[in-house]
């Protein structure tokens, strides 16, 4: 094989694995702010379920004060029947007692329901807070094999860095030329193989005579369409013969 093609070919192996490592890099700070953001509404969930549970409480509170209240009325109207003179004081008091009982009775069904429903808001905030404290220790065990992955992912940039460099002084300037203004061109891929008569990048088909020329690799050849310097590796195994359309 030609030398600068065969280190051209590494060339783009070390860029290949350095464009992926950086890829995942790059995309750790959103994945790291997405489990933020779970964390976050893992709290919104607690505190709106606490918040229901306070809002249930001030309402008991206000309903065992308006019963607390009747319950004063009604021992006032008791203690007036005593002392009633008429028939028709008696009847009135009586009136307002069975108003009063009948108020009592209201009050004590609604405390009733609103401990039914603080039983369901107490057990709602332990679902939110166990939910959170679970969630918060996943959380951080993700971030934690996060961070690492970032850690090794640097680690091989900078090696691949050094790699490249040592590797880099040793093609020639005209081939390193064309590497970097395709690479530049082509989103970072200058270099890729050329199988069963086509780019497979760009996946034009070859003309046969400069496929046959790319079967020796001993010379720099461009892809027609795209560009790139095409090789041939012989030990990449050939997709299946497409069978031959009838013309
Ligand atoms: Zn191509």
């Amino acid at each position: 094989m030609l030398p600068d093609l065969d280190r051209l070919i590494r060339l783009q192996r070390l860029d290949n694995t350095a464009s992926d490592a950086q890829r995942v890099v790059d995309a750790i700070p959103s994945r790291i702010d997405a489990l933020d953001s779970q964390l976050a509404a893992g709290t919104k969930a607690l505190d709106d379920a606490k918040r229901r549970l306070d809002t249930k409480r001030a309402e008991r509170a206000d309903v065992e004060k308006m019963l607390a209240a009747v319950q004063t009325r009604l021992s006032r109207f008791r203690e007036q029947l005593m002392a009633v003179k008429t028939n028709k004081e008696y009847t009135a008091v009586q009136h307002e007692i069975a108003t009063a009982e009948a108020q009592v009775q209201g009050h004590e069904d609604n405390i009733l329901e609103h401990m039914l429903d603080l039983d369901d808001l107490t057990l709602a905030v332990k679902a939110a807070n166990d939910a959170l404290a679970a969630s918060k220790v996943e959380i951080e065990k993700t971030k934690a094999a996060l961070l690492r992955e970032r850690a090794e992912l640097e680690q091989t940039l900078g090696r691949t860095s050094a790699e490249r460099d040592v590797l880099l002084a040793t093609i020639g300037a005209a081939a390193q030329a064309l590497f970097a203004r395709i690479a530049k061109q082509r989103n970072g891929i200058a270099v890729v193989e050329a199988r069963d008569g086509l780019c497979s990048l760009c996946n034009v088909r070859l003309r046969p005579q400069v496929f046959n020329h790319i079967l020796l690799n001993t010379e720099l050849i461009q892809c027609d369409s795209c560009n790139r310097l095409l090789y041939h590796d012989p030990d990449a195994k050939t997709a299946p013969t497409p069978p031959v359309e009838a013309s």
